[in-house]
This record gives structure tokens, sequence and C-alpha cells, in this order.
């Protein structure tokens, strides 16, 4: 044995012994004041975006007292925990953007749901498949519940590794387990995952077989992109929690209905007001203070002039207007044709039966721009796969309301650039929450940088430098019976494509339920390696993924798919190399009453995805009810006492 492996041997030892000496136990971190509960001088906050993040903001202000308005881009609450229905063979299904499990970890998000009483929904999984390509599969179950054989039970009852590949990776478990997020943050930001692992010189195996299946379902990314800072802060906020709550959940597939309904139930019985439809694009800012938020108001005006059509926008904050005109003939018969306009709208103008229409672009869902397919007579969104008829009504997916159709006027006057400046609609609070996804905090952050003073940019230049990164969901429907002894829950490593799967038929009661009826099966993946294939067609798509998908569930090979539904996702938080320094603090460091929460920002604690989308939101609502002297909520985090805390 020579000085390396002798170092190695000792530290996996040394690992061992001080891991059984741990008790985990979540802590509530307490006001011991005895300070109001409640507002007693009315105060207004304003919340941007009604995904989870704004929603659990507005519950917890609207309990104190405070006037809240949510503004939402969209025409429903939740962001990316909303669910819509889709009709396949014959059934209604409730789906998600991409199916959704909680942790027990997730203290903040279980204590919520047990306040609006919605805790029964959680379901637990009992274990996770572990696909490794070209090795035997894999089972991580939940169980013992024995510190540390917990952890140590699935590599030492591991198919694919070996005692001394577990001895050798003492190290990096010691430097899962001994997290320290301030120095971490520092020293292994820079570098990724795959440089982390050549440096501990951990064995492929470890890497592949435990590692990497879990790293790729949490970020949608692959290992050579991601932070090796967010991977350890991964793996001990998963790995490191109370080991009662070693645990995973589902809630049968509609988060819509089982977690955003009440939500949203409970802010609106209290007072508060959502403004559906509603995109934020700047902030009216007063030294080191917000003043108000701006609603985005592009103006667009149809109207018809002889034989000429005219399109003008007015945009308020670039104090401009824009002018598009096109002769009626060029317009074709049974067809649209697409306008692109700036501040990244488009119309499409058809002439059917004898009569112009003229129709927004944008769906009505989360604002992508819609295609107009000319062979199905849909308008198809490319992102979440929305589509609406050809007059505009919402036909299949998340969209529930219809597209705007612009009046063709006669003789309408041309808006002016001082029409266009008196158009701002500004809202004004006392306080301000920034609870969107990457792309519309970074739209705000790019109108501000114009009216901030130079000394003021750098909180904004580094959220215009966060990355989002993109998935695709496919869930493909068949009428063959799946192995008996298949996992509904599948993390994958080493294929090309394909990192999770689901399989729909087992854990969606809608789907199950179909499933019964027509004696089918539904298995949704989730595919990475995107940027090249968002844009592909979905028959190329479904091509480039057969060969991994028959590799993984060898037993569908030569089955015919039945029907199939595909949504591209281009808005997931990148945890990639250098990200987490960019990351905002929820209390912005230039202007006193605004604050960011979401599963983008920085915190000082290891916590993830919809755990710190409601955990931020939480420290949010505590900055401002301390500063209005009420007593703060407690938050809850996964705590570590003993011979590494
Ligand atoms: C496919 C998929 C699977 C996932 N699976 C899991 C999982 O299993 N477990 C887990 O913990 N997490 C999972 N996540 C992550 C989880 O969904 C998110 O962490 C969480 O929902 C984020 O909530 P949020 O409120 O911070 O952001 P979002 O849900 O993105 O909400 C932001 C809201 O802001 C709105 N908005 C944006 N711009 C503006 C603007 N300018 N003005 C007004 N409104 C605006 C948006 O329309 C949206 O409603 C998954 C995500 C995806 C995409």
């Amino acid at each position: 044995m020579n000085r390396r492996d002798f170092f190695k041997y000792t530290t996996s030892l040394l690992f061992s012994i001080t891991a059984c000496g741990i008790d985990r136990k979540s802590i509530e971190f307490k006001d011991g004041l005895n300070t109001p509960q409640k507002i007693t001088i009315p105060k207004k906050v304003i919340i941007v975006g009604g995904g989870l993040s704004g929603l659990t903001a507005g519950i917890h202000l609207i309990e104190r007292g405070f006037e809240v308005e949510i503004f939402e881009k969209s025409s429903v609450c939740g962001g990316k925990l909303s669910s819509f229905k889709e009709r396949h063979l014959g059934c209604d299904i409730s789906l998600e953007h991409g199916f959704h499990v909680w942790w027990g970890q997730y203290y903040n998000f279980i204590d919520m749901m047990k306040r609006l009483n919605i805790k029964r929904h959680l379901k637990e999984i009992h274990s996770i498949e572990i696909k490794v390509k070209g090795c035997a599969n894999e089972t991580i179950g939940f169980s013992p519940k024995v510190y540390p054989f917990f952890l140590l039970f699935p590599l030492l009852f591991s198919r694919n590794i070996s005692f001394r590949e577990i001895m050798k990776s003492g190290t990096i478990g010691l430097l899962i387990l001994g997290y320290d997020k301030k120095r971490y943050d520092k020293w292994f930001d820079k570098i990724s995952f795959n440089d982390l692992m050549k440096e501990y010189d951990t064995p492929e195996n470890i890497q592949k077989v435990f590692f990497e299946p879990f790293l790729q379902a949490g970020f949608f990314a692959e290992p050579h992109e991601i932070s090796a800072a967010s991977f350890l802060e991964l793996f001990h906020f998963y790995l490191s929690g109370n080991i009662r709550d070693f645990k995973c959940y589902h809630i049968g597939g509609n988060p819509q209905e089982k977690v955003i309904e009440p939500t949203v139930k409970y802010f609106l019985d209290r007072g508060g007001r959502v403004n559906f439809n509603s995109e934020i694009e700047n902030l009216i800012i007063d030294n080191y203070k917000v003043k108000g938020i701006q609603q985005k108001s592009n103006d667009i005006h149809v109207y018809r002039d002889g034989e000429v059509i005219h399109i003008l926008q007015t945009a308020p904050l670039e104090r401009s207007i824009f002018k598009r005109s096109m002769p009626v003939q060029e317009i074709p018969e049974d067809n649209y044709i697409k306008v692109e306009l700036p501040q990244n709208q488009t119309i499409f103008i058809g002439f059917f039966n004898g009569e112009i229409i003229a129709l927004s672009g944008e769906c009505t869902h989360a604002g992508c721009l819609l295609n107009w397919d000319y062979k199905e007579g849909r308008f198809i969104c490319p992102c979440h796969g929305g589509q609406f008829s050809r007059d505009g009504y919402p036909l299949k997916g998340p969209p529930l309301i219809a597209l705007s159709r612009f009046k063709i006027g006669e003789n309408v006057k041309e808006p002016s650039y001082e029409h266009a400046v008196s158009q701002q609609v500004v809202h004004s609070a006392d306080y301000f929450i920034i609870a969107t996804d990457i792309p519309g905090v970074q739209g705000i952050a790019n109108n501000i940088m114009m009216s901030v003073d130079e000394w003021q940019k750098d909180e904004f230049h580094k959220i215009l430098n966060l990355k989002t990164s993109s998935c695709i969901v496919l869930r493909i429907w068949f009428n063959k019976s799946l192995e008996p002894d298949r996992l509904p829950v599948g993390f994958t490593s080493g294929f090309k494509f394909i990192i999770v799967y689901f399989i729909l038929s087992q854990l969606n009661d809608d789907v199950k339920e179909c499933s019964r009826k027509t004696d089918t099966q539904c298995i949704e993946f989730i595919i990475i390696k995107t940027p090249d294939m968002i844009n592909l067609s979905d028959a190329k798509l479904l091509e480039l993924v057969t060969p991994e998908i028959v590799e993984i569930f060898p037993e569908i090979k030569d089955t015919p798919m039945i029907d199939f539904s595909i949504m591209r996702h281009d808005n997931y938080t990148f945890f990639n190399k250098g990200a987490v320094n960019l990351r905002p603090h929820v209390q912005s460091s230039i202007f006193i009453n605004l604050f960011y929460s979401g599963d983008w920002v920085y915190l000082d604690a290891p916590v993830f995805f919809m755990e710190k989308a409601v955990m931020t939101a939480k420290i949010a609502v505590n900055h401002i009810l301390l500063k209005e002297g009420i007593a703060p909520n407690p938050i809850y985090l996964p705590n570590v006492r003993g011979i590494l805390s």
C-alpha cells in the first residue's frame, strides 16, 4: 500500500467512525422577543411572479395583515409547479411541467402543506431504480434508518461497486458530510463536478452509479458543466438531513389542484390580489428605494387604411413607436403570416372567409412565441406543447385563455410618441419581492441598468450573467405490460439524452385510471443535451431517443407507440460553474425595500429546488416583518449535530 492509498483508507475509516456519532434533527429558528404578530399601520407589498415562491411569500405576508398584490405574467399561478389537462386515448389527463418529487428534508414546504391542510396528498416512494448504461440495475431504498448505514447500504449492496472502491471514496464522503457553505462556495464553485472527481481520485464506478444519476436528475445538466460547489451542496442537503426524513414523496401528478389552487384560495380568502397576464418589466427607483414597478404595456394597434394594413406598437419604456405596413393583397387566403415586432412580440395576420384576423403570437400560458402549423391548422407553443385553434381558442396543453385578438380599426388616429409615454402602467408599494424565474428577473435587470448609477450596477450585471438550462419532457403511451419488478422512478447515467424516467401509469392518478381503462402504459422521460435538440421536430426527436428508451425498457422493444406528448423547457435554473457567486442574496444589496426569492437566489444554507423557492420566500418575508418590528416566522433547516457539525 503506498502513502496515497494509506491516506485514503485511513480517512475512509475516520469517515465511518465520525459518521456513526452524528445525530440529525431539524431545528427551528425562533424569535425570542415578545414582538407583535401583526402589522398595525397598513403597508403594501407587491410580489412579482405567482409561482411557488411568490405564493409562499403572499400567504405569509397576508397572515400578518399586509396588503399584498401579486403580478403574474401568465394566465395561471404555479409557474413550473402548475399542471394542465391534455387529452390522450380519450381520457382527460392532468400533466405537470415534469413529474415532481418532494423529499423529507423539505421542512419549510411540508410545514406550509400542514398549515394549508394539504400534507395528506404526499405519498411515499419507497425505492428508486438506478439505470447505468452497460451496468446491472441498482435500487436505492430509503431504509434502514440507522446512521450511517442508510448511506453505506446502497454502496455495500451495489452490484457494480467493489468494497475497494467504497474505501477509496472516503475523502469525498468526508467532504460531503463536513459541508461548509462559505468555504466550499469559495473553493469549489469555479470547478466542475468532473474536475473534483479527478482531484479526489474518486473511482469511476462511484461517480457513475452513485453520484451522476442524482446529480443529473437534480440539475438537468451534464456532470462536466455542473459546479462542484453545487454538487457538494446537493449531496449534503439530500444525504445529511434528519434520518427520519430520508424519504421521497409524490402527490399523484396534479400539483395545480393539490398545492397551487389551495394556496391561491388561502391567499385570496384573506384579501390578497392576483393580477394575471401582467408582466412586470422595470422598477421605478428613487435613490436607495424602489418606488414602484412598471407593467409591460406594448400597445399594439392594427388598422386598415384602404388597401393597406398598418401595425403600430408603442413601447413606453423605449419611448418609441414602431410601424409596419403591408398591402392587403399580401395576406394569403386561408393562412396566416407572422409579423415580428420589437419587444420580442409577434402577431399573426390572416385572411379567412373574406375576413382579416390579427392574433397575438404570445402563448397565454407563459408568454412563449407561438408557431403557426398550416397543415394542422393550429398554433403550437414550442415550449410547453400548448395548442390553439385557427381562431385562437385553447385546444391542448397548459393554456386556458384564448389568444388576444386585435380589433382591426378603420382610420385609427396614429398614436404619437407622447401617447406611448403616457401608456406607462406603474404600481407602487412599500416593499417589493421579485419571485420570477431567471428570464423574468433578467428582463427587469436589463431595463433597470438604464436608470441606476454605475456603482449600483454590479448586482444586476451578475443577475444578467445567470444561466438557464433546458430540458425536454417526453411522455409515451404503448399497450404492452412492463416487467413487474420495474420501479416507478428511475435515475440514469451514462446515456446521451435520458436522465430520469417516471412510470406515470403507476404514479399519476389520471394516467393510472386511463391506463386501467385502455390497458396501456405511459412513461415520462426527461431529456437533456437539449441546446441542439430544442428546435428539432417531434419526429426527429423521437427517432434520436428511441434507442435509449429501448435500452432502458427492453420489454417494449418493437412495441408501437400509440400516443405521445412533448414539452420543451428553457427556463430551468442552471447550476453551472461560477453561478453560485452570481446569485443575488434575498435582500438586495442596493435597495432597502427590494427582495429576491426563488430557486436561483443565494442562501447561506444548503437547500434546493422547491424547498429553496419556499425558504427564500419565507426569508424575504422575515426581512419585511423585522423591518416593521413584527415577530418573524420560524425557518427550518436540516441541522448537523455531532463531531462533524
Ligand atoms: C421539468 C421539471 C421538473 C422538476 N422537478 C422537481 C422535483 O422533482 N423536485 C423539486 O424540488 N423541484 C423540481 N423542479 C423545480 C421546481 O419546479 C422549481 O424549483 C420551483 O417550482 C420554482 O418555483 P419559483 O416560484 O421559484 O419559480 P417559477 O415556478 O418559475 O415561478 C416564477 C413565476 O414568475 C412568473 N414571471 C416570470 N417573469 C415575470 C414577470 N416579468 N412579471 C410577472 N411574472 C413573471 C412566471 O410566469 C412564473 O409563474 C422541477 C422543474 C422542472 C422544470
